[in-house]
């Protein structure tokens, strides 16, 4: 059963790549499957990953592709097999679609599906008025908290919460976090939140100073020697360093963060190459050096809980908003050099 939106609106407005660039377009209303759900898409992120997919997709035959990966939004139609969801509901959308049936999926590790597809990459994305999402890949959000801030939550909040479980961070430790854009600075606030004591480390005054912000001890990235500073101020070496630039000094600056017995966690794809690593040192030091990708729905939901208690504050995560006309611009704007500690959320996809 369709919504009045749904049914009267048989186009949507959407942000497509085409081997020439981005256009804002036309798109039909996504029909929903028997186990999907159709979502009236209130709020969607446009920022560094779109720009980086824009730049390196121009040309790639399997265009057009919507772009974006978070959304939040109201439940607008169901398949005929959900049961779960209802009309009106206010919901996230998780940006990896997963089987769902393979060893990862049915072991509460769907982040690590084996068949996963990213949208905006792999599957059409986010940045339209409507998108089709299978059910299980919706996450409920709380009364209280708005749609600009809830589109953050699954990836841009998501990850670094993700990886911080995967450093095992509680109160008292000391982390280091390396390079704080956008996911960097939710790990240090993430990371502040579990009791830990933080350390940025970044070659950006700006994004130095919004990490003070969240009360973490502040390094240039480039200082004569930012290891020894962090060294310095955590006596040694940290218990744990999430690298979240993803550049290859950034790798081996983190590695030099840790302290013996330590662990670094890798949550920035890309760059680094751990053959800079070297094994006598992590050896020797016992030092351990994991990934991390996205996060699970679990962890989406226990942010949102964190989030309606109060006790997790995003309103400044959304530092620019915008329409969907506004997009092509802002990517741009991301491409090259791009702002860091920005993230722009797409409000009106009208
Ligand atoms: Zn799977």
């Amino acid at each position: 059963m369709a919504t009045d939106a749904a049914r009267g609106a048989m186009t949507t407005r959407g942000v497509r790549l085409h081997t020439d660039g981005l256009r804002v377009e036309e798109l039909p209303v996504p029909r929903p499957g028997t186990h999907d759900v159709l979502v009236a898409v209130r709020a969607a992120g446009v920022g560094g990953l779109e720009a980086a997919l824009a730049t390196a997709a121009a040309g790639s035959p399997d265009l057009p592709l919507v772009i974006g990966r978070e959304a939040a939004g109201v439940v607008a139609d169901t398949g005929g097999a959900v049961d779960d969801w209802r009309i009106g509901d206010r919901v996230a959308v998780l940006p990896d679609r997963v089987c769902g049936v393979c060893p990862m999926c049915t072991g509460g590790r769907e982040n690590l599906c084996v068949s996963r597809g990213l949208a905006g990459i792999d599957v059409d994305g986010v940045l339209s008025g409507f998108v089709a999402v299978d059910a299980d890949r919706l996450v409920p959000v709380p009364h209280g908290i708005g749609f600009p801030v809830a589109c953050l939550v699954p990836d841009a909040v998501g990850a670094p919460y993700h990886a911080l479980k995967r450093a095992g961070v509680g109160d008292g430790s000391t982390v280091v976090v390396v390079g704080v854009g956008a996911v960097g600075l939710h790990a240090v606030q993430l990371a502040t939140l579990a009791g830990a004591e933080v350390v940025a480390v970044d070659p950006d005054p700006q994004a130095l100073q919004r990490a003070g912000v969240w009360g973490a001890h502040l390094v240039d990235a480039t200082a004569t020697d930012p290891v020894r500073s962090v060294r310095e101020l955590t006596e040694g070496g940290a218990d744990r360093v999430l690298d979240a630039a993803g550049d290859p000094s950034a790798l081996t600056t983190a590695v030099g963060c840790v302290a013996p017995g330590g662990r670094v966690v890798l949550v920035a794809g890309g760059g680094g190459d751990l053959r800079d690593l070297d094994a006598h040192t992590l050896v020797t030091r016992e030092l351990e050096v994991v990934g991390s990708y996205g996060a699970t729905a679990q962890d989406v939901g226990e942010l949102f809980d964190l989030l309606e208690e109060g006790r997790l504050d995003l309103t400044s995560s959304v530092t620019h908003t915008t329409d969907l006309d506004g997009v092509p611009e802002v990517v741009r704007r991301h491409q090259g050099e791009g702002p860091r500690a920005v993230r722009t959320v797409v409000t009106d996809l009208s």
